[in-house]
Protein backbone atom coordinates (compact mmCIF):
# COMPACT_ATOMS: atom_id res chain seq x y z
CA UNK A 1 0.00 0.00 0.00
CA UNK A 2 1.69 3.44 -1.22
CA UNK A 3 1.85 6.32 1.83
CA UNK A 4 -0.08 9.16 1.69
CA UNK A 5 3.50 10.92 0.42
CA UNK A 6 2.86 9.60 -2.54
CA UNK A 7 -0.51 11.71 -3.07
CA UNK A 8 1.53 14.30 -5.28
CA UNK A 9 -1.71 16.95 -6.64
CA UNK A 10 -4.73 17.44 -5.57
CA UNK A 11 -7.58 18.10 -7.51
CA UNK A 12 -10.00 19.48 -5.15
CA UNK A 13 -9.29 21.08 -1.88
CA UNK A 14 -9.01 17.96 -0.21
CA UNK A 15 -8.65 14.74 -2.09
CA UNK A 16 -5.38 14.14 -3.72
CA UNK A 17 -4.73 12.84 -6.95
CA UNK A 18 -4.54 8.85 -6.06
CA UNK A 19 -2.64 5.81 -7.47
CA UNK A 20 -4.06 2.40 -8.48
CA UNK A 21 -1.82 -0.24 -6.10
CA UNK A 22 -1.31 -3.92 -7.78
CA UNK A 23 -5.01 -5.16 -8.25
CA UNK A 24 -6.74 -7.66 -5.32
CA UNK A 25 -10.22 -7.49 -6.24
CA UNK A 26 -12.80 -7.70 -9.26
CA UNK A 27 -15.94 -6.15 -8.56
CA UNK A 28 -18.15 -7.45 -10.94
CA UNK A 29 -21.92 -5.02 -11.08
CA UNK A 30 -23.96 -7.64 -13.52
CA UNK A 31 -26.60 -4.23 -13.72
CA UNK A 32 -29.16 -2.18 -12.55
CA UNK A 33 -32.38 -5.10 -12.14
CA UNK A 34 -33.38 -4.92 -8.45
CA UNK A 35 -36.51 -6.23 -6.37
CA UNK A 36 -36.48 -3.48 -4.17
CA UNK A 37 -36.37 0.64 -5.29
CA UNK A 38 -34.48 1.57 -1.86
CA UNK A 39 -34.28 5.04 -1.19
CA UNK A 40 -30.32 5.56 -0.80
CA UNK A 41 -29.78 3.54 -3.63
CA UNK A 42 -26.08 4.61 -5.61
CA UNK A 43 -26.94 2.31 -8.27
CA UNK A 44 -30.69 3.94 -8.75
CA UNK A 45 -31.54 -0.01 -9.24
CA UNK A 46 -34.99 -1.23 -9.13
CA UNK A 47 -37.53 -3.70 -11.07
CA UNK A 48 -37.98 -1.20 -14.16
CA UNK A 49 -34.52 -1.35 -15.26
CA UNK A 50 -33.01 -2.99 -17.81
CA UNK A 51 -29.27 -2.98 -18.17
CA UNK A 52 -28.27 -6.00 -16.99
CA UNK A 53 -24.98 -8.05 -18.25
CA UNK A 54 -25.49 -10.51 -21.26
CA UNK A 55 -23.94 -13.80 -21.82
CA UNK A 56 -21.33 -12.94 -24.12
CA UNK A 57 -19.88 -10.30 -21.86
CA UNK A 58 -19.81 -13.09 -18.83
CA UNK A 59 -18.00 -14.87 -20.92
CA UNK A 60 -15.17 -12.52 -21.67
CA UNK A 61 -15.00 -11.10 -18.04
CA UNK A 62 -14.56 -14.79 -16.95
CA UNK A 63 -11.84 -15.45 -19.81
CA UNK A 64 -10.05 -12.25 -18.19
CA UNK A 65 -10.25 -13.57 -14.89
CA UNK A 66 -8.55 -16.44 -16.01
CA UNK A 67 -5.56 -15.29 -16.98
CA UNK A 68 -5.15 -12.65 -14.61
CA UNK A 69 -4.11 -13.69 -10.61
CA UNK A 70 -6.48 -11.35 -8.77
CA UNK A 71 -7.50 -13.56 -5.90
CA UNK A 72 -11.21 -11.74 -5.14
CA UNK A 73 -14.52 -11.42 -7.25
CA UNK A 74 -17.32 -9.29 -5.82
CA UNK A 75 -20.51 -9.74 -7.31
CA UNK A 76 -23.11 -6.96 -6.98
CA UNK A 77 -26.24 -5.11 -8.85
CA UNK A 78 -29.01 -4.31 -8.61
CA UNK A 79 -29.41 -7.89 -6.99
CA UNK A 80 -27.33 -9.64 -8.48
CA UNK A 81 -28.73 -13.15 -8.22
CA UNK A 82 -31.69 -12.28 -10.34
CA UNK A 83 -29.11 -11.89 -13.22
CA UNK A 84 -29.33 -15.30 -15.52
CA UNK A 85 -25.59 -15.17 -15.60
CA UNK A 86 -25.20 -15.27 -11.93
CA UNK A 87 -24.67 -19.10 -11.39
CA UNK A 88 -21.96 -19.17 -14.37
CA UNK A 89 -20.13 -16.00 -12.42
CA UNK A 90 -20.09 -17.86 -9.01
CA UNK A 91 -19.11 -21.32 -10.34
CA UNK A 92 -16.55 -20.21 -12.80
CA UNK A 93 -14.70 -17.96 -10.63
CA UNK A 94 -14.66 -20.41 -7.67
CA UNK A 95 -13.36 -23.38 -10.19
CA UNK A 96 -10.51 -20.86 -10.81
CA UNK A 97 -9.56 -20.79 -7.23
CA UNK A 98 -11.04 -17.19 -6.69
CA UNK A 99 -12.36 -16.08 -3.14
CA UNK A 100 -15.82 -14.59 -4.07
CA UNK A 101 -18.02 -11.99 -2.21
CA UNK A 102 -22.09 -11.71 -2.84
CA UNK A 103 -23.31 -8.13 -1.94
CA UNK A 104 -27.16 -9.77 -1.07
CA UNK A 105 -30.09 -7.41 -0.32
CA UNK A 106 -31.52 -10.60 1.63
CA UNK A 107 -35.45 -10.01 0.34
CA UNK A 108 -34.12 -11.84 -2.87
CA UNK A 109 -34.26 -15.12 -1.47
CA UNK A 110 -38.30 -14.86 -1.15
CA UNK A 111 -38.33 -14.15 -4.92
CA UNK A 112 -40.51 -16.36 -6.62
CA UNK A 113 -37.92 -19.29 -7.72
CA UNK A 114 -34.95 -18.39 -5.70
CA UNK A 115 -35.16 -20.70 -2.77
CA UNK A 116 -32.74 -22.64 -4.12
CA UNK A 117 -29.82 -19.51 -3.20
CA UNK A 118 -28.83 -20.54 0.54
CA UNK A 119 -27.52 -23.92 -0.82
CA UNK A 120 -26.31 -22.73 -4.05
CA UNK A 121 -24.45 -20.25 -1.47
CA UNK A 122 -23.14 -22.58 1.37
CA UNK A 123 -22.14 -25.35 -1.71
CA UNK A 124 -20.25 -22.88 -3.74
CA UNK A 125 -18.37 -21.36 -0.05
CA UNK A 126 -19.11 -17.76 -0.91
CA UNK A 127 -19.01 -14.92 1.78
CA UNK A 128 -22.26 -12.86 1.75
CA UNK A 129 -22.30 -9.05 2.67
CA UNK A 130 -26.41 -8.87 3.45
CA UNK A 131 -27.76 -5.08 3.51
CA UNK A 132 -29.51 -4.05 6.83
CA UNK A 133 -29.10 -0.59 7.69
CA UNK A 134 -30.65 -1.21 11.06
CA UNK A 135 -32.08 -3.81 13.82
CA UNK A 136 -35.19 -2.05 13.91
CA UNK A 137 -38.05 -2.44 11.82
CA UNK A 138 -39.10 1.29 11.46
CA UNK A 139 -35.84 2.10 9.86
CA UNK A 140 -35.70 -0.33 7.54
CA UNK A 141 -38.53 -0.24 6.09
CA UNK A 142 -38.35 3.18 5.95
CA UNK A 143 -35.26 3.42 4.06
CA UNK A 144 -35.83 0.01 1.93
CA UNK A 145 -39.60 -0.06 1.77
CA UNK A 146 -42.61 -1.41 3.39
CA UNK A 147 -41.82 -5.05 4.71
CA UNK A 148 -38.69 -5.43 4.14
CA UNK A 149 -37.43 -5.89 7.26
CA UNK A 150 -39.25 -8.54 7.92
CA UNK A 151 -38.45 -10.90 5.05
CA UNK A 152 -34.67 -9.96 5.84
CA UNK A 153 -35.33 -11.24 9.01
CA UNK A 154 -36.37 -14.34 7.98
CA UNK A 155 -33.83 -14.92 5.22
CA UNK A 156 -31.31 -14.23 7.96
CA UNK A 157 -32.61 -16.90 9.81
CA UNK A 158 -32.67 -19.32 6.67
CA UNK A 159 -28.63 -18.30 6.30
CA UNK A 160 -28.13 -19.15 10.13
CA UNK A 161 -29.64 -22.42 9.41
CA UNK A 162 -27.68 -23.37 6.02
CA UNK A 163 -24.80 -22.80 8.45
CA UNK A 164 -24.01 -18.80 7.27
CA UNK A 165 -22.69 -17.00 10.36
CA UNK A 166 -21.32 -18.91 13.67
CA UNK A 167 -20.92 -21.03 15.14
CA UNK A 168 -21.41 -22.14 11.07
CA UNK A 169 -18.05 -21.81 9.29
CA UNK A 170 -19.51 -19.70 6.50
CA UNK A 171 -18.85 -16.10 6.54
CA UNK A 172 -22.11 -13.79 6.97
CA UNK A 173 -21.26 -10.05 6.92
CA UNK A 174 -24.25 -6.86 7.62
CA UNK A 175 -23.94 -3.55 6.13
CA UNK A 176 -24.93 -0.94 7.80
CA UNK A 177 -25.93 2.70 6.39
CA UNK A 178 -27.28 5.58 7.76
CA UNK A 179 -30.69 6.41 7.75
CA UNK A 180 -30.84 9.93 6.71
CA UNK A 181 -28.23 12.75 6.24
CA UNK A 182 -25.38 11.73 9.13
CA UNK A 183 -22.31 9.66 8.76
CA UNK A 184 -22.14 6.20 10.74
CA UNK A 185 -21.71 5.63 13.68
CA UNK A 186 -17.96 3.68 15.17
CA UNK A 187 -18.11 0.37 13.41
CA UNK A 188 -17.11 -1.96 16.81
CA UNK A 189 -19.58 -0.51 18.65
CA UNK A 190 -22.82 -0.30 16.61
CA UNK A 191 -21.61 -3.84 15.78
CA UNK A 192 -21.66 -4.93 19.38
CA UNK A 193 -25.43 -3.12 19.14
CA UNK A 194 -26.17 -5.21 16.54
CA UNK A 195 -24.95 -8.61 17.60
CA UNK A 196 -27.05 -8.09 21.16
CA UNK A 197 -30.31 -6.72 19.72
CA UNK A 198 -30.57 -8.90 16.60
CA UNK A 199 -29.82 -12.07 19.03
CA UNK A 200 -31.47 -10.54 21.54
CA UNK A 201 -35.07 -9.89 19.26
CA UNK A 202 -34.62 -13.11 16.76
CA UNK A 203 -31.94 -15.18 17.85
CA UNK A 204 -29.60 -14.14 14.53
CA UNK A 205 -26.18 -14.56 14.64
CA UNK A 206 -23.46 -12.82 12.02
CA UNK A 207 -20.12 -12.06 12.02
CA UNK A 208 -19.26 -8.43 11.07
CA UNK A 209 -20.98 -5.73 10.60
CA UNK A 210 -19.45 -3.03 7.90
CA UNK A 211 -20.58 0.45 8.47
CA UNK A 212 -21.16 2.22 4.97
CA UNK A 213 -21.76 6.26 4.74
CA UNK A 214 -24.60 7.18 1.96
CA UNK A 215 -22.91 8.58 -1.35
CA UNK A 216 -24.10 11.43 -2.40
CA UNK A 217 -25.10 9.98 -6.26
CA UNK A 218 -28.13 8.70 -8.02
CA UNK A 219 -31.17 8.13 -5.65
CA UNK A 220 -29.49 9.52 -2.85
CA UNK A 221 -28.35 12.94 -4.46
CA UNK A 222 -31.98 13.22 -5.86
CA UNK A 223 -33.27 12.45 -2.01
CA UNK A 224 -30.84 15.49 -0.65
CA UNK A 225 -32.09 17.89 -3.18
CA UNK A 226 -36.02 17.31 -2.94
CA UNK A 227 -35.34 17.87 0.71
CA UNK A 228 -33.49 21.27 0.78
CA UNK A 229 -30.10 18.76 2.41
CA UNK A 230 -27.61 18.38 -0.36
CA UNK A 231 -25.33 21.74 0.85
CA UNK A 232 -25.90 20.85 4.41
CA UNK A 233 -24.90 16.81 3.59
CA UNK A 234 -22.13 17.94 1.34
CA UNK A 235 -20.24 20.55 4.06
CA UNK A 236 -20.82 17.62 6.82
CA UNK A 237 -18.95 15.17 4.52
CA UNK A 238 -15.87 18.16 3.75
CA UNK A 239 -16.04 19.23 7.59
CA UNK A 240 -15.49 15.75 8.19
CA UNK A 241 -12.44 15.15 5.44
CA UNK A 242 -9.88 12.13 7.27
CA UNK A 243 -6.60 12.32 5.17
CA UNK A 244 -5.98 9.08 7.28
CA UNK A 245 -8.28 7.10 5.01
CA UNK A 246 -6.65 7.90 2.00
CA UNK A 247 -4.33 4.56 1.99
CA UNK A 248 -7.33 2.20 2.42
CA UNK A 249 -9.51 3.87 0.15
CA UNK A 250 -11.03 0.69 -2.19
CA UNK A 251 -10.34 2.47 -5.27
CA UNK A 252 -6.55 1.77 -4.57
CA UNK A 253 -6.07 -1.79 -5.38
CA UNK A 254 -10.18 -2.71 -6.78
CA UNK A 255 -11.64 -2.44 -10.41
CA UNK A 256 -15.29 -2.11 -10.84
CA UNK A 257 -16.72 -3.39 -14.35
CA UNK A 258 -20.02 -2.50 -15.26
CA UNK A 259 -22.66 -4.72 -17.00
CA UNK A 260 -21.80 -3.73 -20.56
CA UNK A 261 -18.15 -4.36 -19.45
CA UNK A 262 -16.86 -0.71 -19.00
CA UNK A 263 -14.28 -0.33 -16.58
CA UNK A 264 -14.50 1.81 -13.23
CA UNK A 265 -12.41 3.09 -10.29
CA UNK A 266 -15.42 1.96 -8.42
CA UNK A 267 -18.90 1.15 -8.57
CA UNK A 268 -19.66 4.71 -7.34
CA UNK A 269 -17.12 6.02 -10.39
CA UNK A 270 -19.64 3.18 -12.15
CA UNK A 271 -23.18 5.10 -11.29
CA UNK A 272 -21.43 8.76 -12.60
CA UNK A 273 -20.03 7.14 -15.68
CA UNK A 274 -16.69 8.28 -15.20
CA UNK A 275 -15.10 5.30 -17.12
CA UNK A 276 -11.60 4.54 -17.38
CA UNK A 277 -10.08 5.19 -20.59
CA UNK A 278 -8.55 8.18 -22.58
CA UNK A 279 -10.98 9.90 -24.96
CA UNK A 280 -13.64 6.46 -25.31
CA UNK A 281 -14.47 3.85 -22.54
CA UNK A 282 -11.88 1.45 -21.59
CA UNK A 283 -12.98 -2.53 -21.49
CA UNK A 284 -11.99 -5.02 -19.14
CA UNK A 285 -10.58 -7.10 -22.04
CA UNK A 286 -8.70 -4.14 -23.89
CA UNK A 287 -6.18 -3.99 -20.24
CA UNK A 288 -4.31 -6.32 -18.27
CA UNK A 289 -4.03 -6.00 -14.29
CA UNK A 290 -0.56 -5.26 -14.34
CA UNK A 291 -1.32 -1.85 -17.23
CA UNK A 292 -3.19 -0.80 -13.87
CA UNK A 293 -0.75 0.04 -11.57
CA UNK A 294 0.13 3.17 -10.61
CA UNK A 295 -3.02 4.71 -13.02
CA UNK A 296 -4.34 7.84 -11.52
CA UNK A 297 -8.04 6.92 -10.30
CA UNK A 298 -10.55 9.85 -10.88
CA UNK A 299 -11.96 11.81 -8.13
CA UNK A 300 -14.50 14.37 -7.36
CA UNK A 301 -16.84 15.75 -4.89
CA UNK A 302 -18.28 12.56 -4.17
CA UNK A 303 -15.01 10.90 -2.84
CA UNK A 304 -15.92 12.98 0.40
CA UNK A 305 -18.14 10.17 1.07
CA UNK A 306 -15.44 8.05 1.41
CA UNK A 307 -13.10 10.15 3.26
CA UNK A 308 -15.50 11.56 6.14
CA UNK A 309 -14.94 10.55 9.65
CA UNK A 310 -13.58 6.77 10.15
CA UNK A 311 -14.21 6.37 6.43
CA UNK A 312 -16.36 4.05 4.02
CA UNK A 313 -15.73 1.42 1.84
CA UNK A 314 -17.78 -1.86 0.75
CA UNK A 315 -16.01 -3.52 3.78
CA UNK A 316 -16.85 -0.81 5.62
CA UNK A 317 -14.63 1.81 7.49
CA UNK A 318 -11.10 2.66 6.82
CA UNK A 319 -9.50 4.79 9.46
S1 LIG B 1 -29.69 -0.52 -2.36
FE1 LIG B 1 -29.41 -2.64 -3.06
S2 LIG B 1 -31.38 -3.63 -2.64
FE2 LIG B 1 -31.74 -1.43 -2.58
S3 LIG B 1 -32.42 -0.85 -4.67
FE3 LIG B 1 -30.18 -0.55 -4.56
S4 LIG B 1 -29.29 -2.47 -5.31
FE4 LIG B 1 -31.46 -2.90 -4.78
S1 LIG C 1 -15.77 7.39 -4.67
FE1 LIG C 1 -14.41 6.49 -3.11
S2 LIG C 1 -13.69 4.57 -3.98
FE2 LIG C 1 -14.50 5.81 -5.67
S3 LIG C 1 -12.78 6.96 -6.51
FE3 LIG C 1 -13.72 8.27 -4.96
S4 LIG C 1 -12.58 7.81 -3.08
FE4 LIG C 1 -12.16 6.15 -4.51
Amino acid sequence: MASPATFSLRISEDIPLLDRTALSTLQINVGKYCNQTCEHCHVGAGPHRTEIMAAKTAGRILDWLAASEVESVDITGGAPELNPEFRRLVEASRALGRHVMIRCNLTVLHEPGMDWLPEFYRDQGVDLICSLPCYLEDNVNAQRGEGVYEKSISALKTLNETGFGPPGNMTLNLVYNPVGTVLPPPQKALEEDYRRELGRRHGIRFNELFTIANMPISRFVSYLKANGQKESYMGLLRTSYNPETLPSLMCRDLISVGWDGTIYDCDFNQMLDMALGNGKPLKLWDTAPEKLIGRGILTGEHCYGCTAGAGSSCGGSLA
